[in-house]
């Protein structure tokens, strides 16, 4: 019934979904939760896809490809936003046990972004990147004013500032961060590009211009991978991980696109399911406890064999 061997893979009597496939596997219907590159196997967009309308919009944009979408509405599925970056969408199946597939989520309202309100269901499948108790966020209202106040001051000691997230999700969300910044904002190409997607797709953001040197001080939103900066800017990172310490940069901010551990541990208390899977990141970790407060749960990882023993166990 559950294979994850290739994302993870449903069957439904003869139908077989595979939600966030990489590409390795065979299926009848690939479900992409959302447009970020590692959930996007570029050979399955010729078979049919079924996203969101804003997935569809940033995997034509992003890969130049326009996906197949499936209009098998006669299926029992039902995409629910996810609140992870804009059009990310949970599966929910309910055709008999009702199964819900997480993809990447966060519960959290973040300007533009409404957090994922989760369905009940019997089965849940739910990702697990900060699945480890040590890992509490602020809430992001908090980390947003204190990002702003951090930026602000350096800026008024004359120090621009590189500000670094993923060019999908991230540097949308640091966008509006900075909108009310009364100092120049510059993108990088990429991010320029991306931001007016979201445009298009309804998100408002400000428009700022591709960076160009200047002595001014300034903010650069610039993406992980981008060719460093000019010297002497401060460089402050967004991402969860900044629980761990500031990453090598001058600052790191918790402002994260996914759960942290309590309201993974909350997701689950909604979704109310019989049986649990948890998958990415600290699968292990949140599936042990998920064990210890009472619930059937089981990681799933990567690479990992066929799990259909495990239902017929039950
Ligand atoms: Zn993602």
């Amino acid at each position: 019934m559950i294979d994850a061997s290739d994302g993870v893979k449903i069957s439904l009597g003869d139908l077989e979904i595979a939600c966030d496939s990489r590409g390795g596997g065979q299926a009848d219907l690939y479900f992409i939760s959302h447009a970020h590159s590692d959930h996007v196997a570029k050979r399955t967009l010729n078979s049919k896809i079924l996203c969101s309308r804003e997935t569809a919009s940033l995997l034509i944009n992003r890969f130049l490809i326009t996906p197949k979408i499936s209009d098998e509405l006669e299926l029992p599925l039902k995409l629910i936003s996810s609140g992870h970056i804009l059009g990310s969408s949970a599966l929910l199946i309910e055709g008999g046990q009702r199964i819900l597939y997480t993809g990447d989520f966060c519960l959290e309202d973040r300007f533009f972004l409404q957090g994922f309100r989760p369905p009940r269901a019997e089965l849940l499948i739910i990702e697990s990147t900060y699945g480890k108790p040590e890992f509490v966020f602020p809430k992001p209202r908090e980390v947003i004013k204190e990002a702003k106040d951090w930026i602000e001051c350096e800026l008024r000691k004359g120090n621009s500032v590189v500000a670094v997230g993923y060019t999908l999700g991230k540097a949308q969300i640091i966008s509006k961060l900075l909108e009310e910044i009364s100092y120049p904002v510059y993108v990088n190409e990429k991010i320029a590009w991306m931001n007016k997607v979201y445009e298009f797709l309804g998100v408002k953001l400000r428009n700022y211009p591709v960076y160009e040197s200047t002595s001014k001080p300034f903010v650069l939103i610039n993406s992980p991978t981008q060719d460093s900066p000019p010297k002497q800017m401060k460089r402050v990172m967004f991402t969860g991980w900044a629980l761990r310490g500031s990453l090598g940069y001058d600052k790191a901010f918790p402002l994260s696109d996914h759960s942290d551990f309590p309201s993974l541990l909350k997701t689950v208390e909604k979704v109310n399911p019989q049986k649990v899977f948890t998958f990415h990141g600290f699968a292990n970790e949140l599936a042990s406890e998920l064990r210890r407060v009472g619930y059937d749960a089981i990681s799933l990882k990567d690479g990992q064999r066929r799990l259909l023993d495990f239902f017929e166990r039950d």
